[in-house]
């Protein structure tokens, strides 16, 4: 019985015959012994009968509870199908609903009542060997704001991306959450919320807190990755930097979104025959994620032999208080690096016609604020212009792929976050891309696992993000695409993933011996899901 109930190992009624007297499991399961492909079968159908992504959501999760094989050859067959139920946007509502489909114990609750004896209860995850752990404080999920202990629904969504897509061993991957409280007084009121009913942990308080997290982690297991996943503004860039040196970790919402955006405006430039730095770039949303595109947007520019100042120059901030300038008193200094000599401008779109922007990127959270004012007036800047609207999920997107499209008549390059469907204009039709840093982070994933590294460097985005845009060809990008299509992220991640242990490799980051074809060495790292 206890084979049947351990997910890594149960086959449920594909048990062979020889297998239920071997393990002792005559009885214990019905007469019929079915393949995998037939219990694919039998599972898609019953989700595709499900009235509601939630409820989709919900059997999909207890899947992964019962059968983890099973669940992730679903996943890897057609992720373009199942990626939207496990991850953005479905992920998103089970994340504001959560206490209330809590099932299962999946991940560790590491919480403001365990401090002082954190590697305790670090020791009670029952894998010894972890390589990854995907964590979150839940102050920032997605665009929704501060979800508390309810955020442990994206590292188990996100981890869940690195075993689909890029083949990484579910049993390496713990995700967490730091459950140190929650400012969201209608989560603490609700007599369903699972974590701490008590406003977040501050100051030194907050830091002891991620300190002791971080000293737990190096204790319990050594050399694991941390990948940081959606802290709040104030809270990622300041970890990120303090721990980035000590232990391998990236923050993916700064790194990964980074690749990601500069990836698909790379693609774009090469099928339009145009230069970064002659681009107007307006980032709507200066936080984590517009901050992280325009700073590696600037590292590539670099490379094409123009100065920090001159590459930054090309890039311009519009956060809650419009356009980010010299003269505001109010800049962080990540904004500030952006702020140019300039009169104040307090909107968007007059921002997009006094600046003459070319491409527009939102990281704001602010659904609708590309207008079909700020489209026109792209379309009227660029004969292309470049619409990244990457907010999640859907009902934070800036805009809509069809809004993009009809507003710009047919000419924008548009990508977003979360997915949106094709869309037929004129009697063409045009096919959204997702900008979403799925394409980075798994393959970083596996990079890691592939070379063990000491530490992971900026250079891991930017290789990954040259590496993501030479996948994509003329014909995609004809069809309006600027990443390659997701049917296809098993093998861009693959190439993806080359690239970057290359990079490990070379910079003498790798803990591991260089093999002779690091293209085998990478594939053979991958899990596959069998009987
Ligand atoms: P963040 O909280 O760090 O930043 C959000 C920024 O938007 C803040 O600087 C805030 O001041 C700004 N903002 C709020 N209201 C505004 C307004 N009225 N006008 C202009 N700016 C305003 O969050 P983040 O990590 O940068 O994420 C932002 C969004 O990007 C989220 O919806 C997130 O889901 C999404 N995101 C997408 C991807 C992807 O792969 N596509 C990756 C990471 C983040």
């Amino acid at each position: 019985m206890d084979l049947l109930r351990d997910p890594r190992w149960n086959h449920g009624t594909a048990f062979t015959r020889d297998e239920r007297v071997e393990y002792g499991l005559l009885g214990l399961l019905p007469d019929i012994v079915s393949t995998m492909q037939m219990q694919e079968r039998r599972i898609k159908a019953h989700i595709d009968s499900l009235p509601t992504d939630l409820d989709k959501y919900i059997y999909f999760n207890d899947l992964q509870d019962r059968n983890e094989s099973c669940y992730y050859s679903i996943l890897m067959k057609d992720p373009v199908k199942y990626m939207p139920i496990v991850y953005t946007p479905t992920v998103g509502l089970a994340c504001q609903t959560f206490g209330r489909i809590y099932r299962r114990p999946k991940g560790l609750y590491i919480s403001l009542k365990h401090r002082g004896y954190m590697s305790e209860v670090m020791r009670n995850w029952p894998e010894a060997d972890v390589r990854f752990i995907c964590v979150t404080d839940g102050e920032r999920i997605l665009g929704l704001g501060d979800l508390g202990a309810q955020g442990m629904g994206i590292p188990i969504g996100k981890l869940a991306l690195y075993t689909a897509v890029a083949g990484v061993p579910p049993y390496f991957t713990l995700p967490i959450v730091l459950d140190v409280g929650t400012n969201n007084k209608e989560l603490r009121n609700d007599p369903f919320y699972i974590g701490v009913p008590q406003e977040r942990l501050v100051d030194e308080e907050y830091d002891a807190f991620i300190e002791e997290f971080v000293q737990s982690v190096e204790e319990v297991f050594p050399g694991c990755c941390i990948q940081w996943e959606d802290f709040a503004n104030q809270n990622a860039g300041i970890i990120l930097e303090r721990y980035r040196n000590r232990i391998p970790s990236f923050n993916d919402d700064i790194q990964g979104t980074a690749a990601t955006g500069v990836a698909g405006i790379i693609a774009a430039m090469k099928y339009k025959s145009e230069r970064l730095q002659d681009q107007t770039f307006l980032f709507f949303g200066a936080g984590s994620a517009g901050l992280g595109i325009a700073n590696l947007l600037c590292t590539a520019m670099l490379k094409d032999g123009i100065t920090v100042e001159e590459a930054r120059s090309r890039c311009w901030l519009v956060d809650s208080k419009g356009l980010v300038v010299k003269q505001r008193n109010d800049l962080s200094e990540g904004k500030a690096d952006f702020a140019h000599d300039h009169r104040g401008i307090p909107t968007l779109l007059e921002s997009v016609r006094e600046l003459k922007a070319t491409v527009i990127i939102g990281t704001s959270t602010i659904p609708n604020s590309f207008s079909r004012d700020v489209i026109e007036q792209m379309a009227s800047n660029a004969e292309r212009p470049i619409i990244m609207a990457f907010s999640n999920p859907t009902s934070k997107s800036e805009c809509s792929a069809q809004d993009a499209y009809l507003w710009s008549e047919g000419r924008a390059i548009f990508a977003s976050g979360s997915p949106f469907p094709p869309f037929e204009y004129q009697g063409k039709t045009i096919f959204p891309g997702q900008g979403n840093n799925i394409y980075i982070f798994p393959a970083v994933g596996l990079a890691i696992l592939a070379t063990k590294p000491k530490t992971i460097p900026d250079k891991v985005f930017s290789r990954a993000a040259r590496a993501l845009a030479s996948l994509v060809t003329q014909e995609q990008f004809d069809r309006g695409q600027v990443y390659p299509p997701l049917e296809k992220i098993r093998e861009s991640t693959h190439h993806v993933a080359v690239a970057v242990t290359e990079y490990f490799f070379e910079a003498g980051l790798a803990t591991v011996a260089k093999p002779d074809s690091v293209e085998e060495y990478v594939a053979s790292m991958s899990w596959k899901p069998e009987y």
